[in-house]
């Protein structure tokens, strides 16, 4: 078996993407405005690499990885995938470039079909990419239940016979079928009780060497993301603050919000004192965002040219790259 070890090959390359809705209202239903739910974000992943991707519930996330898999349209920007824009890509193409890249959702209870069996669920891609002999596609389906830790008898079987982290292994086994190259798991553990939570980025770990895998992984838990990434990319009200390697950003984060972040993951010793950073206020809306700083309305250290201008994503070295006027020298 492949190994995950990163190299520089850059995977996926993401460049000024946007994804903003139109919001409609009135009794005209006329255009109101726009949620800015991504915006003008950039990053690269290389192969063999955990990029792990945080920040609140609404921050956009989620519609960044919709947007990159292209199962919602871009409003600008270019996602390149090993060499290849993914944007310009036909149907056709685009289907059979998927192959290559999966997704393991939140929530696997709706995510799996209650009608199918555990075996035809795991083996439905297959099927879609034209591998036709029942045998051969039952051996894989096999031998990928053992992978993720689900036993054989479970192949007839249907979803509701199972607990939420048996279903997670079933939707992990679904994304690995085609041995992918690039995963992006979007809170794949949050809907998980904690005690499951531990076994399943255990497992996505030691698949991430056996089968040689590339994660994206989204996250609202900073502390869960750390436990998997090599790289990480913190995300606020649709626009990257802040991104560099796990070490960097736990030991020397610079930008407030990911200072706050940090000091809010619980640490298992009693006798440590940690200076906790408590933000104000709720996140702004994406539908109106603050002008200048879009953190400034919940920054502790806000200025005045926070309110007017916008801090760019500058880099202090060793890619680890900030968007605050806090850093500039
Ligand atoms: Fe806070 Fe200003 Fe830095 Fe924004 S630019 S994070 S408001 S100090």
């Amino acid at each position: 078996m492949e190994k995950n070890i990163r190299t520089d090959h850059v995977l996926l390359e993401v460049e000024n993407l946007v994804k903003y809705f139109p919001v409609y209202g009135g009794p005209l239903s006329t255009l109101q405005g726009y949620v800015h739910a991504v915006d003008d974000v950039s990053f690269s992943v290389r192969q063999g690499e955990t990029f792990g991707l945080v920040g609140e519930s609404g921050c956009g996330k989620s519609t960044l990885m919709q947007t990159i898999m292209r199962l919602i349209p871009a409003t600008s920007g270019k996602v390149t995938f090993d060499g290849r824009d993914l944007f310009s890509l036909k149907k056709r193409e685009l289907r059979d470039m998927r192959r290559e890249f999966q997704i393991i959702y939140q929530d696997p209870f709706s995510s799996l079909n209650p009608r199918m069996t555990i075996g035809e669920i795991i083996s439905e891609p297959l099927l879609v990419h034209g591998i036709k002999n029942a045998d051969e596609r039952k051996k894989r389906v096999l031998e990928t239940m053992e992978d993720v830790g689900l036993q054989s008898s479970f192949y007839g079987r249907y979803p509701h016979e199972f607990s939420g982290g048996q279903r997670q292994r079933v939707s992990i086994a679904r994304s690995l079928i085609l041995r992918p190259k690039l995963i992006l798991c979007d809170e794949p553990v949050s809907a998980l009780d904690v005690s499951i939570q531990s076994q399943i980025l255990n497992l996505l770990k030691k698949l991430g060497k056996e089968y040689g895998l590339t994660y994206i992984f989204v996250s609202h838990a900073l502390n869960v993301v750390r436990y998997l990434s090599d790289t990480i990319c913190v995300m606020y009200l649709g626009k990257i603050v802040e991104t560099g390697s796990t070490a960097e950003i736990f030991e020397q984060p610079l930008h407030p919000y990911t200072k706050a972040l940090v000091s809010a993951i619980p640490v298992p010793d009693p006798t440590y004192q940690r200076n906790r950073i408590l933000l104000q206020g709720d996140i702004a809306s994406p539908k109106d965002p603050p002008n200048g700083c879009r953190f400034h309305t919940r920054c502790p250290y806000v200025g005045e040219r926070c309110r007017q201008e916008e801090p760019k994503l500058a880099d202090y070295g060793n890619e680890h790259k900030c968007a605050c006027f806090l850093n500039e020298v």
